[in-house]
């Protein structure tokens, strides 16, 4: 190890780190090898208190700082990430086991953008004013108060900095609990916006299971829920949150359709789909695991996908030539096998891949289904690992029936050749995060997010901003009050 993974301590509350070792342990592994790397403790009601306190005093203080004295502290704070980018790097990689080739460049990085992006904007949040003759209305862009974010294991900064830049830059404060997989990188975010100028208690990090995210879910000084997580968790933090009437954003996970028709380009398209869902070890929500390809191009995209597969280098995730990681978890790599037994068993031909390593840590090789229909398994449930099916079709319409008929809307690609079809097609696909000849594509500029069981609200961009504040209109009569009595 390049250096010690072990935090400080468990969380960090009102600008220091605090320990409470009578919450429930956590083991922190290294998926690459199954060694512990570090113990936190799961937040108990006395943390979570002090995290409402700092949050709520801090809140009051910041919402009168003027956005762009926000926003410096924003521009800072990525400034510092940038800087740090290979060590947050390193940490994040001991953390989820994606290799360090892909966090270098996909994590801090990403995190960096948010904080940059928001911190940018921050000072051009304005209301409007609406002339109605003699009177008028204006209105004021307010903040909702104190946020709780609830984070996923696989992109633990990125996700991070997704919720809590908007959220600072509208002028709240942020309770953010980490996945319990991936408790460690929040902390160093929590230090970093502390040497950027935030005040202490504005960000504070809680560790804890799901319980402590459900506490945070139905805490009445809680304004908003920011959930990354599964459709499953998903659906209990909106109840427990409908509860109180707290805004939500949910960012749930998918079964997103890629189509690829004759005419597309069949590197381009092959790339596409290894990355859709092969890149951080097939772990993120918006892949593209439903790979409907015409019937014209079927076999050659199979063969050239294969080819392509053993490209595929699954070694020490430290080491940067390694460009295929370990999965998180030992049950994640379970519920992976699972899903490909499932795959064969129910008559899908394993292509490629499916193996489980011969050796400690998590590691199952990149698969590849062809022979995939609608109702199998593996094309149904969001299997969050590298398992990709390919399904064929011979028809636009039908393509875009069967890949709009899940209860998943996160994300959807075509591949094609005719713009004009491409347009057609995409303008059909009931999906939030769309692609044309590329895939999961993520610039902070882009409102990223899904409709129907795929969540509600949307990250990043200027939509960002509605899903932070409240808007406040006031009505200012120049003349007198009419009354009928
Ligand atoms: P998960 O739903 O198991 O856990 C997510 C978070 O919710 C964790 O911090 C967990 O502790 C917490 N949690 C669990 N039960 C809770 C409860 N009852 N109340 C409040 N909080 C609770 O998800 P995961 O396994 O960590 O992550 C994988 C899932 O996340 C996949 O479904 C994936 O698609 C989804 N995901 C979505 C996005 C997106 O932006 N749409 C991004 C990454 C991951």
């Amino acid at each position: 190890m390049t250096f010690d993974p072990k935090p400080t301590a468990s969380h960090f509350i009102d600008g220091a780190y605090v320990e409470d070792t009578s919450g429930t342990p956590i083991e922190v592994v290294y998926p690459a090898t199954g060694e512990v790397i570090a113990t936190v403790y799961a937040a108990t009601k006395d943390v979570l208190d002090q995290a409402f306190d700092s949050a709520t005093r801090a809140q009051a203080e910041w919402a009168k700082v003027s956005p762009r004295e926000r926003g410096r502290v924003l521009t800072r704070a990525a400034q510092i990430m940038r800087e740090r980018n290979r060590a947050l790097s390193e940490l994040e990689t001991f953390d989820t086991g994606k290799p360090l080739q892909e966090t270098l460049v996909a994590d801090a990085t990403s995190g960096a953008d948010a904080l940059e992006y928001f911190g940018g904007i921050a000072n051009g949040l304005t209301g409007e004013h609406i002339p109605l003759g003699e009177d008028w209305v204006y209105t004021v862009r307010e903040p909702l108060g104190v946020c709780a974010g609830i984070g996923a294991w696989n992109y633990p900064t990125q996700i991070v900095c997704w919720k809590t830049a908007p959220a600072l830059a509208c002028g709240n404060a942020m309770v953010f609990k980490p996945s319990e997989t991936t408790p460690l990188s929040a902390l160093k975010v929590a230090e970093i916006l502390l040497e950027a100028g935030a005040p202490a208690g504005l960000f504070n990090v809680v560790q804890g299971l799901g319980e402590v995210g459900a506490a945070l879910a139905t805490d009445p000084r809680v304004a908003k829920v920011s959930l990354t997580g599964s459709a499953p968790t998903g659906k209990k933090v909106y109840a427990a949150a409908a509860g109180e009437m707290k805004h939500v954003t949910m960012e749930l996970g998918g079964k997103s359709p890629m189509l690829v028709f004759d005419d597309a380009s069949l590197e381009d398209a092959v790339g596409a789909a290894i990355l859709g869902n092969f890149y951080s070890s097939g772990q993120i929500c918006s892949n593209g695991t439903r790979v409907f390809v015409q019937k014209g191009l079927r076999a050659r995209f199979v063969e050239r996908m294969a080819e392509r597969m053993k490209d595929a280098v699954l070694g020490d995730p430290m080491d940067e030539a390694t460009n295929f990681g370990p999965l998180v978890s030992a049950r994640q790599m379970e519920i992976v096998e699972g899903y490909i037994a499932k795959g064969v068993e129910e008559g899908a031909r394993l292509v490629a891949g499916g193996e489980r390593l011969d050796r400690d840590g998590f590691w199952i090789t990149p698969a590849l289904f062809d022979g995939v229909t609608d109702e199998m398994t593996i094309a149904r449930e969001e299997i969050f690992g590298p398992v990709l099916s390919v399904l064929e079709f011979e028809t636009e319409e039908e393509a875009i029936a069967r890949a709009n008929d899940t209860p998943y809307g996160l994300s959807a690609g075509v591949f094609t050749s005719d713009f004009t079809r491409a347009h057609r097609v995409i303008g059909q696909l009931r999906a939030g995060s769309c692609f044309i000849n590329s895939y999961n594509d993520a610039p902070v500029e882009a409102p990223f997010g899904g409709v129907k069981g795929s969540g509600v609200g949307r990250e990043n961009s200027k939509a960002a901003i509605q899903h932070y504040s409240q808007l406040k209109s006031v009505y200012v009569r120049m003349g007198a009050v009419e009354a009928p009595f």
